[in-house]
């Protein structure tokens, strides 16, 4: 049996390029369940395997896609039966094991959770890696007391708000009651985010680069998309005893650190890994993104791309171009 996928290889000059290619069932990689690929997402780390940056992609010809949802075809793990719907994210799929960039995958069993209830393929894509950890971020600040009632707490910020971990954090922040103001570097997705439920929506001069050990309290706790130099001025700007959880990395991977809001303000920096997630945090996550997530309104965040799109889609991905969640159905 043949499949299709982007099939991604580098050349002896060590230039990385994909095609769309004609693959057969046995070149798949071992594992113990055979999916069919219903949908696929695209994320940041996909743009960085398909350009061959930061070193995500382990061994060439190697197929993309950190997360993706479909149907059983075989198992023999005694968890999964033919036909049952499922959804993979991490584990290093897509980096160190063909990923979702296909219309078959095989993987193992370990890796995958059964489809939630009423959530349907298409959904699960959607939401996909970047609405697992988003509320997973949320769970964190939750557990560190930023919570979404109550006098004593102030708004949370999110950075990076225009694309899939930021949008989707907004969105589920705000269903859950939290004030939410968010940072964005696009004039054009500012109504989005409102019509997510973001109470402001501020330029990404708010936390520009400072001097000052410590700047004026603003955000009782934050989801941090973006890492680098805004990174530093945001901690300068949480309140004491708050909380910040780093997720990602779009603005760089390092800053200049300070101790002093933390031994100062007492506030916490928390890391967040959706990847190596034990399999009952993700089901939990899963099982409240069911209720909590809102195709509806997230619908206008959607763009369903071609895999044959997915090349010149990483250098916009790389460059905090895309907006919201790209969705693919290889087929
Ligand atoms: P996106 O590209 O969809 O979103 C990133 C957003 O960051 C952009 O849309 C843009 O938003 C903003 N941005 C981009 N470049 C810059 C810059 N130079 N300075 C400031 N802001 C910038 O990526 P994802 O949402 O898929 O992922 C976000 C980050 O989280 C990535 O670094 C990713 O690797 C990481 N991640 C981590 C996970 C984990 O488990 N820890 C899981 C999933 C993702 P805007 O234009 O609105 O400002």
């Amino acid at each position: 049996m043949t499949f299709r996928a982007l099939l991604t290889d580098k050349d002896k000059h060590g230039k990385v390029s994909s095609r769309v290619a004609e693959l057969d069932e046995r070149d798949l990689p071992d594992g113990n369940v055979l999916l069919a690929i219903d949908w696929t997402g695209f994320n940041y780390k996909d743009g960085l395997a398909l350009t061959g940056r930061g070193g995500i992609v382990r061994s060439y010809p190697h197929i993309g896609g950190v997360d993706f949802a479909g149907r059983v075809i075989e198992s023999t793990d005694g968890r999964y039966h033919p036909g049952q719907a499922v959804i993979l994210t991490g584990w290093r799929v897509g980096e160190w094991h063909w990923g979702g960039f296909a219309t078959r995958a095989r993987v193992n069993a370990d890796w995958l959770v059964p489809m939630p209830k009423g959530m349907s393929t298409r959904d699960a894509m959607v939401i996909g890696t970047a609405g697992l950890t988003a509320m997973l971020a949320i769970n964190r600040l939750k557990s560190e007391g930023i919570r979404a009632a109550g006098s004593t707490n102030g708004p949370v910020l999110v950075t990076g708000a225009g694309g899939g971990v930021g949008s989707i954090a907004t969105l589920l922040l705000a269903r859950l009651g939290y004030e939410v103001h968010v940072v964005t570097g696009r004039e054009e997705v500012h109504d989005d985010l409102k019509a997510l439920g973001a109470n402001m929506v501020l330029g990404r001069d708010a936390l520009e680069a400072s001097e000052k050990g410590l700047l004026k309290p603003r955000w009782r706790g934050a989801i941090d998309n973006v890492g680098g130099a805004p990174l530093a001025s945001l901690l300068k700007q949480i309140e004491p005893g708050g909380c910040v959880a780093a997720v990602g990395l779009a603005a760089g991977a390092n800053w200049d650190a300070s101790v002093v809001p933390f031994i100062l303000r007492g506030i916490t920096l928390a890391g967040i890994d959706s990847v190596m997630q034990p399999f009952d945090a993700r089901m939990a996550a899963w099982d409240r993104l069911t209720t909590l997530f809102s195709s509806t309104v997230y619908e206008r965040m959607v763009t369903e791309a071609a895999l044959a799109d997915l090349p010149a889609l990483s250098e916009d991905i790389l460059a905090g171009r895309v907006r919201g969640r790209v969705i693919v159905k290889p087929s």
